[in-house]
């Protein structure tokens, strides 16, 4: 029973967001009556469709905290589609039906390793909730404006995972390269290494995620997308898109779960340092800007 991380579960969110939206699942009622019980280890081995599902922090990650601290095996334990990064930033992950993927610095994709660790990531077991149309989509401003509409209509204090499949007029992503202890930080470390691809007419899925406002001590707040081509050859972190149209299905995630490490490099960080603008930088900059 080696116990190398400590976990953290958050169940985030009363029934009143809940009961808002018809199509959500029906664990609302445990969650908002079970108090001091804790049925953790039943939800655990249960496909769990509520839950996003968090390793670390963004803000340890962006402060340059690249040690794996899970493997992909037990990731995907905890959903089935997401997104994240490697042990040294080495690539992009897209977590898609069940597979793990690997988009690299130099512009190859392959599937992670079961051993592969895990610095950072969201992942959640899909559901689709809401489908949504969406056509002539210029740029990501208007990209990220549309997903905004349902999210306002549906309740924006809950966690959205979005998947968007179709052909991608323009596709423009970026990857990284791997990085050696001692490790900068993500925004040092991208100056440098940060790899950008531009590709067009291609056909695969966006993978995306929704965090609400006030998680901006935890993780980037709005969205936050990786891209993954259908034969599963290219992508990475999505900086910019258009497309003629396609569908968004949006799995609406009303809980969510933690996962820290014990180790003693990431007890001493300093994880309420604002790094806000760091984030910024790292998830929107292109070497060109
Ligand atoms: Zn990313």
């Amino acid at each position: 029973m080696k116990k190398s991380t400590k976990k953290l579960i958050v169940a985030l969110l009363a029934s009143m967001l809940i009961s808002m939206t018809a199509c959500n699942g029906q664990d609302t009622q445990s969650s908002q009556t079970s108090g001091n019980t804790t049925n953790t280890s039943a939800a655990s081995t249960a496909k769990d469709t509520e839950t996003i599902y968090q390793v670390a922090l963004l803000q340890s990650l962006t402060q340059g905290y690249y040690d794996g601290i899970i493997k992909a095996s037990k990731l995907k334990e905890h959903g089935d589609t997401g997104i994240g990064t490697f042990e040294g930033v080495n690539g992009e992950m897209i977590v898609i039906d069940g597979k793990v993927y690997q988009a690299l610095g130099d512009g190859t994709v392959k599937e992670a390793a079961d051993d592969e660790t895990i610095p950072f990531s969201n992942v959640t077991f899909f559901d689709s909730d809401i489908s949504v149309d969406l056509k002539d989509i210029k740029d990501m401003a208007s990209f990220k404006s549309e997903l905004d509409k349902t999210v306002n209509e549906k309740g924006k204090n809950m966690f959205y995972m979005v998947k968007i499949s179709g052909t991608f007029e323009k596709m423009h992503v970026r990857s990284e390269l791997k990085q050696e202890k001692p490790y900068k930080s993500l925004d040092k470390a991208l100056e440098t290494d940060q790899r950008e691809f531009n590709y067009e007419n291609i056909t695969g899925t966006v993978v995306g995620l929704y965090c609400p406002d006030y998680m901006g001590g935890l993780n980037a707040t709005g969205w936050h997308f990786h891209f993954i081509s259908d034969d599963r050859t290219k992508g990475g972190h999505m900086l910019e898109l258009s497309f003629k149209e396609a569908k968004a299905e949006l799995d609406l995630t009303p809980e969510f779960d933690l996962e820290l490490s014990d180790n003693s490099d990431f007890q001493s960080m300093e994880l309420a340092k604002d790094v806000n603008d760091a984030i910024k930088k790292v998830e929107t900059d292109t070497q060109k800007d």
